[in-house]
């Protein structure tokens, strides 16, 4: 047996022995998701014990380097992994803003102390992490942020309001943007800190949206002191982490497009309509489209795999994460079109158990977001054309 081959087999035993029968079912609605952090509620004692077993392996974070709480697994491994995990249907053990984004700005940007006191509980799911980067007034154009960060004795005080932030009432932590420099050109004087959603001054206002949820908050922050050494990366130059961090969100956003695949659209749609004679869907316009889409998905999980390569290899285009962003998350929006499409009428059921309490129309109006959160589409097709179609005016 190869290297790899034991790797497998040992993680096929392990997963088989640890994951918990519950956690082997598909994730069906946002309530089975763990978050983590202070004041998690777990649905289970299965979903406490899955998170606390793969955060004691490492394997909520499989790449990361041991010291910092991760596996320590190489991109070989890892895949091994993901495979081993899906034969199983093992659910993911956590949801994380610290472990899609800040976990990767931190081992690039953070310095030893950064990495060693925020990684670890990241990892283990203890602290609960939210983004604090649009403002009222910064959304598409986000280095015009305006929240004000000055040095007053020892410590920076912070002044301004965020908004979209999402869960900010549920994290316990913050990885924010502010405004260091006022004079120096936008992108110059833009600074990354970290701060306890506890600290005196933080106040979060939920937003209410018409589904009755409210996934993000307006956050204020009236003088909130903040420990200098909280800074990441070098004053007035937070925007590099900013970015390097944004891709990490694109990418993250854009393999929506590949996971978010749940049951075969070929299959709900021949339950809900039927067969021809032949076998076949019995609606060509629609059996014509879902072809489509198959295709298309499956050319982009080639190009996932395509583009995880050129990164292991550091040849990848900065720019990448935006093709993935923008067309992962209008993949997903096309393929949540075509589920109602081929739900039919029932599709639509928004309550009741047979509709798992319209989880289907839930979900779908769900990924009309995915083409704003992060950057928007738009915004995905500026850059593209800047940077590499190298379109004049772009
Ligand atoms: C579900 C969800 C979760 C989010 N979570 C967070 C979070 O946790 N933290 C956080 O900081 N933010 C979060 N956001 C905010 C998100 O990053 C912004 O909504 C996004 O960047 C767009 O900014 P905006 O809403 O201000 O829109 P605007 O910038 O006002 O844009 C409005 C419209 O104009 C278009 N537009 C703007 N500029 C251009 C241009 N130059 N060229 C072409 N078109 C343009 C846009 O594409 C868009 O259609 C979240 C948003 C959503 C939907």
């Amino acid at each position: 047996m190869s290297d790899l081959d034991t790797f497998r087999a040992e993680t096929r035993a392990w997963l088989e022995a640890n994951c918990p029968p519950e956690m082997r079912q598909p994730v069906r609605s946002e309530a089975d998701a763990c978050w983590g952090g202070k004041r998690f509620v777990f649905q289970s004692e299965a979903q406490k014990l899955w998170l606390q077993r793969m955060g004691e392996r490492g394997w909520t974070v499989p790449t990361w380097p041991k010291e910092y709480g991760g596996g320590g697994l190489d991109p070989a491994q890892a895949k091994v992994l993901r495979e081993e995990m899906a034969r199983l249907t093992c659910r993911p053990p956590l949801q994380s803003f610290g472990i899609w984004m800040l976990g990767p700005a931190l081992l690039k940007y953070g310095s030893e102390a950064h990495k060693r006191q925020y990684l670890p509980p990241i990892a283990r799911g203890e602290i609960r992490w939210c983004q604090g980067y649009s403002e009222p007034d910064a959304g598409s154009d986000l280095a015009s942020l305006a929240t004000k960060c000055e040095l007053h004795d020892d410590d920076y005080v912070i002044n301004g309001q965020k908004i979209w932030t999402s869960y900010a009432d549920k994290a316990d932590w913050i990885f924010c943007l502010v405004r260091t420099d006022a004079e120096a050109p936008k992108h110059l004087g833009i600074s990354f800190v970290l701060f306890d959603m506890a600290t005196p001054g933080v106040t979060t206002r939920p937003i209410t949206l018409i589904s009755g949820k409210s996934p993000f908050c307006e956050t204020f922050f009236d003088d909130v002191r903040v420990e200098k050494a909280n800074l990441v990366g070098t004053l007035n130059r937070g925007w590099d982490v900013a970015k390097y961090l944004l891709a990490h969100e694109r990418t993250m956003i854009g393999a929506m497009g590949e996971v978010g695949a749940g049951r075969p659209l070929s299959g709900v749609a021949r339950d809900s309509i039927g067969t021809d004679d032949q076998g076949r869907l019995d609606a060509p316009v629609l059996r014509a489209r879902i072809a489509e889409m198959e295709a298309d998905a499956i050319a982009f999980r080639a190009s996932l795999e395509r583009v995880g390569d050129q990164v292991k290899a550091g040849q990848a285009h900065p720019a990448v994460a935006s093709m993935l962003k923008y067309y992962g998350s209008e993949l997903n929006k096309r393929r949540h079109e075509l589920l109602m499409a081929a739900g039919g009428i029932d599709a639509l059921e928004w309550e009741g158990e047979r509709s798992r309490n319209g989880q289907g129309a839930r979900d779908w109006l769900r990924t009309k977001a995915n083409s704003i959160e992060g950057g928007t589409s738009e915004i995905q097709l500026n850059i593209l054309a800047k940077h590499i179609l190298r379109l004049p005016g772009a």
